[in-house]
Parts: C-alpha cells; sequence; structure tokens
C-alpha cells in the first residue's frame, strides 16, 4: 500500500513474522524468522507480531513466545489443514490491512513461495525474495534487505521506501536459531475466516501424503559434498560410503547434478539447499559464489582439492591438498578401523 503521508507511514507498526504450520506442527524456520523479527524490533523500538494459519497447533503457542512473539495472531480452523495459498492470501490481506504491520517476514519454504508474492501482489508493496541479511537503517527506519543478485556476483541491499508493509522471505538455515526463554509469555489474538475470504477460491478436495524426500540435508549435521572432481555416479558411491562412515549426509555442487551424478535434492547453493551443518566436507568443489551462498554459515569446513588457491580452500579451516580419490578411501579405511577424523 502506497504511503500518503508521514501520518500514514507512522500507522504502520510492528515486525510480523508468518509461523509455517503443517498438520499441526510448526515449521523450525518459523523460530529462526522469529530470532530475527526480535532483532528488528529492538532496533525499531516495536513488537514482534506472529501470524499462524492452520489447524491444530494451539501446544505450540508456549513455542512461539518462547523463541520471541510478543504477539500471536492466530487463525485456528480444520479449514486451513491442507495449505490453500488463495484462502491463506485473503485471510492474511484481511490481517494486514487491520493491523497495519511496517515489516513482514515470511520463511522461503514452498509454502511461502506460493503464498507471499500472492500477498505482496494484492496489497501492493514491494518482496525482496531469499534474503541472507536483514537489518533496520539507523537513519530512515526502513528495512535494509540483502539478498544476492546476478548470479550470486554481487550483494544487493534492497530498501522498500514508499510501500508499507516492507516484506522479505529467507531461506530456511539462514538466519540462526534463537535460544527459546522457556515461560515468556504474551498476548494471543484469535481470528476467524470470514465468509468474503472463502468467496470464489479454490476448494481443497483431497490431500495426498507427501513421500519422504531422499536426503533432508536441513536435518544432518555433517555433510559430505562432491563437486565435478567426482567424474560421475561412481565418485558419488565413494562419498555415500565415506558419509555413512561418518552418519553424514551427501551433497553436491551444481555441476555434479547437471551433470546428473546425484539428484538435485542433494544440490546445495543459491539454486539449492542452504545448510549450516556442524561439519561440511567439500571434495573438489571450487567454491564459486552460487555455492558458498549455501554453505558458508557451516560451522567447520574442510575442504579436500589438488589446487589449495581456490575459494573453497581459502574458506575453510582445514585445507587437504592432494587427490580426493586417494585420500578418502585411506579415510573410510581408517575410520572402518574404528578410528575417528
Ligand atoms: C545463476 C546460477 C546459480 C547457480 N547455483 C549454484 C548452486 O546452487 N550450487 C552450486 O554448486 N553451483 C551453482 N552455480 C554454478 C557455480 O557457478 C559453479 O559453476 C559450480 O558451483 C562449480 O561446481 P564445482 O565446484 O563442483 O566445479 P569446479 O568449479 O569445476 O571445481 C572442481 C574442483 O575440483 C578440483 N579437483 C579436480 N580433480 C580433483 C581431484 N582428483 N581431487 C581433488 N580435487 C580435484 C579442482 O581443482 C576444482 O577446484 C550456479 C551458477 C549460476 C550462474
Amino acid at each position: 500500500m502506497k504511503i500518503i503521508d508521514e501520518f500514514d507511514r507512522r500507522s504502520y507498526r510492528n515486525v510480523w513474522t508468518v509461523s509455517e504450520c503443517a498438520g499441526g506442527d510448526i515449521h523450525p524456520v518459523s523460530y529462526e524468522l522469529l530470532g530475527k523479527a526480535r532483532e528488528l524490533a529492538a532496533a525499531g523500538g516495536c513488537e514482534v507480531w506472529t501470524v499462524v494459519l492452520g489447524s491444530g497447533f494451539s501446544e505450540h503457542l508456549d513455542a512461539l513466545y518462547a523463541y520471541g512473539a510478543d504477539v500471536i495472531v492466530a487463525v485456528d480452523d480444520a479449514r486451513m489443514r491442507a495449505f490453500n495459498d488463495e484462502l491463506e492470501c485473503h485471510v492474511l490481506e484481511r490481517l494486514v490491512e487491520k493491523y497495519r504491520p511496517e515489516i513482514v517476514l515470511c520463511a522461503a519454504t514452498s509454502r511461502g513461495r506460493a503464498l507471499i508474492p500472492r500477498l505482496a501482489s494484492r496489497i501492493h508493496t514491494g518482496l525482496t525474495a531469499d534474503c541472507t541479511g536483514l537489518a533496520i537503517d539507523p537513519d530512515s527506519g526502513n528495512l535494509l534487505q540483502t539478498r544476492p543478485a546476478f548470479g550470486g556476483n554481487i550483494m544487493a541491499t534492497i530498501k522498500c521506501t514508499d510501500y508499507r508493509p516492507q516484506m522479505a522471505t529467507v531461506r530456511p538455515k539462514v538466519m540462526p536459531m534463537p535460544s527459546p526463554e522457556p515461560g515468556r509469555t504474551g498476548r494471543l489474538i484469535r481470528e476467524s475466516i470470514l465468509a468474503s475470504d472463502t468467496l470464489n477460491i479454490k476448494e481443497i478436495l483431497q490431500t495426498v501424503e507427501r513421500r519422504e524426500p531422499t536426503v533432508n540435508l536441513s536435518e544432518a549435521r555433517i555433510i559430505v559434498a562432491g563437486g565435478r572432481a567426482m567424474k560421475g555416479p561412481d565418485g558419488f558411491r565413494l562419498l555415500e560410503a565415506f558419509a555413512k562412515q561418518l552418519g553424514g549426509a551427501v551433497g553436491a555442487s551444481r555441476a555434479a547434478v547437471d551433470n546428473g551424478w546425484i539428484a538435485y535434492p542433494h544440490q546445495i547453493g543459491q539454486t539449492g539447499a542452504t545448510v549450516q551443518t556442524d561439519v561440511y566436507i567439500a571434495c573438489g568443489i571450487s567454491g564459486q559464489i552460487q555455492h558458498l551462498v549455501g554453505m558458508q554459515s557451516c560451522k567447520t569446513i574442510v575442504a579436500i582439492d589438488i589446487d589449495d588457491t581456490t575459494p573453497m580452500m581459502k574458506l575453510a579451516d582445514v585445507s587437504v591438498k592432494g587427490d580426493l580419490f586417494e585420500i578418502i578411501p585411506e579415510l573410510i579405511k581408517e575410520l572402518n578401523k574404528g578410528g575417528s577424523l
């Protein structure tokens, strides 16, 4: 909504997050968003509100307060058991018009990506997708929304100066998980679905249970990732054996995925998954910026490469120069003997 004057600008208050609810559970990224929202609200001197649209999530409300919500706006309705982007968008539009948030943050999950651009378009405001940094401009109070642009070659900081709310999405695992404060409480506002929300929109007749993904990189503590140097599917079988010994998962660069050596859900980077593991072992991955944006927040990075001048070898906490086809079998042998890395 375009800001008409200073009075209008000031009528928008508070930082909102959209908490994602599926089957009564709250997606962990919702807590990551609350952590960032707390920082922004502290800088802007306002409250953190979170909106939960779904069904049967009441047991999780305490957790939302504990992770940072001052106010929860809850719409708990069986018609929202399955995700319906049109219905959620209508309800959110009404809530935004009623409460006038200054900032709205949403997860860049498949649900968030379906919902939030639709909302931004309906309420005529800007949206910055896949932000990696969010801060309040101390001079203007605007939200500074930073994200990779032009294929990851520059980091762009975007402002939405003349429209409200300012809207941004953030991918899971990009913002750190805040520490919860057990016992923290706040206000609860219950809202309902109105007849006008359901007028002329699609109805979900049947839902099909999701098949388990082949790999869940976001939950892995250790990832062994391979790049173009793996040379083919056999190279990835070597990495699978290595990852299995370590209790980790296998990741890949886009070069490996594009070559068809491993499936897309394993891809890490700008156009793949973002991960934040305890240990990330990059095997023959040069570390182009599009790969780094997906893994640079991992706690300990190990790189194996024949060339010690690559960006990945420079970024790594431990860089091992050498041929991975000699090094990895030796490591597997050591682990088989009961050794550790
Ligand atoms: C819009 C856009 C989006 C992109 N998104 C992504 C993304 O999400 N994820 C991603 O990964 N890429 C992405 N890319 C591609 C990215 O720019 C790089 O091309 C890609 O990451 C390179 O993959 P790589 O490191 O495996 O290959 P290379 O850059 O070719 O590196 C291979 C490395 O292996 C080393 N090596 C070779 N043989 C051996 C050996 N025997 N032992 C040890 N080391 C060896 C080499 O020295 C080299 O450092 C994107 C590009 C664009 C333009």
